[in-house]
């Protein structure tokens, strides 16, 4: 006899981490090339003078800075181990056997995942033209749907819905149904029809989830908030949390980060630029590649997807293959960028 595990992990889909090749160009997982600035570094080495200490449980320093800086009350903001972490503790605070968590596809890779490990079902509505198809997610709501995930810049397709659809949509959802606005890539946003989801916190039934990985550059540190309107959805976030899930040194990192910010937010102009060199080049070579509000590019292959990635992995750089559907390139420096631009161009036909 061996060990009883539960049934639903036979289906769950693995999550597949952007790979790692020693000597190529690595641009996999939407992280920034920048390395962390000193007074981070420095912040992190007095964090670590007491690792010997747990750290505080629910990152009340943390917390409160994000409240002052949004002006909520600090009941309103959960910090947790990235904002994956609080997917996570979502689905298992709104959904189990026989719901229906509900999101686009495709979409972020760990929106299934969670949502099988919680015992939910997972309902995933088609993009339409590489877009949330808003009026078929709110179509697809049954008496079941708990939970809707709403990735906006869209992992993996960059695209962004706008101000006056995405009001429409949550008008369409029941108010029972806690609505996630998943806004990992927010600070590399710069359509001003794309909006900023803390401006529907006046909406009980929302929650925004924004992380510190991807813009902040602590993607290694794993620290992500939620916000939502209903303080009752933040306890429950601090309810299903691992406990001390997040480091003081991540704490703190992110702390310093958020005193950083002007600086930390400068230098992303660099990557929207570039955003749009490596778009328009992509364009001119013949490849269809959506407007994209986030740091990566996508390029809808399809059937030639897999093959498409194994070719640029032969030629050192490192992109991610969503079999079937398309590859993601994240953007990366002006170097790594022509690398890649190189290989594609050579690729196209
Ligand atoms: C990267 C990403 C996250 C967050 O990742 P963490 O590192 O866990 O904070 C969340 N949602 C989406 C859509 C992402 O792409």
């Amino acid at each position: 006899m061996s060990v009883r595990l539960r049934s639903t992990l036979d289906t769950l889909p693995a999550y597949v981490p952007g790979r790692t090749v020693p000597g190529a160009i690595k641009l996999a997982s939407n992280e920034v090339v920048y390395p962390p600035l000193p007074a981070v570094l420095n912040r992190i080495a007095e964090a670590a003078q007491s690792i010997n200490r747990y750290p505080d449980a629910f990152s009340v320093e943390l917390t409160d800075a994000l409240a002052r800086r949004y002006g909520v009350d600090s009941e309103q903001v959960a910090v947790g181990c990235g904002s994956v972490s609080l997917c996570q503790q979502l689905a298992n605070s709104t959904a189990g056997p026989g719901d229906e968590v509900l999101f686009a596809w495709r979409s972020f890779e760990a929106y299934p995942i969670v949502t099988i490990i919680s015992g939910a079902t997972p309902v995933r509505v088609p993009l339409q033209d590489q877009r949330h198809d808003l009026r078929a997610m709110a179509a697809a709501v049954t008496p079941q749907t708990r939970l809707i995930f709403v990735c906006n810049p869209n992992n993996p397709t960059g695209t962004a819905v706008g101000r006056a659809e995405l009001t429409s949509f949550l008008d369409s959802v029941p108010d029972d149904i806690l609505v996630v606005i998943d806004e990992a890539y927010r600070e590399f946003v710069r359509d001003t029809d794309v909006p900023d989801a803390l401006t529907f916190l006046d909406r009980p039934n929302v929650v925004v989830l924004r992380t510190f990985s991807k813009a902040y550059g602590l993607a290694g540190l794993r620290v992500g908030y939620a916000i939502a309107h209903d303080t009752r959805v933040i306890t429950a976030l601090k309810q299903t949390q691992t406990a001390f899930a997040v480091s003081h040194i991540a704490q703190q990192a992110a702390l310093a980060s958020l005193d950083a910010d002007t600086e930390l937010m400068q230098r992303l102009n660099e990557v929207v630029d570039e955003r749009s060199r490596v778009r328009n080049s992509l364009i001119s070579y013949g490849y269809s590649v959506p407007d994209t509000q986030a740091n990566f590019v996508w390029l809808p292959l399809g059937d030639a997807t897999t093959e498409w990635a194994a070719e640029c992995e032969r030629r050192a750089v490192i992109v991610r293959p969503f079999a079937g559907d398309g590859v993601r390139v994240t953007i990366g420096s002006v170097e790594e960028n022509d690398a890649f631009l190189t290989a594609a161009k050579d690729l196209a036909h």
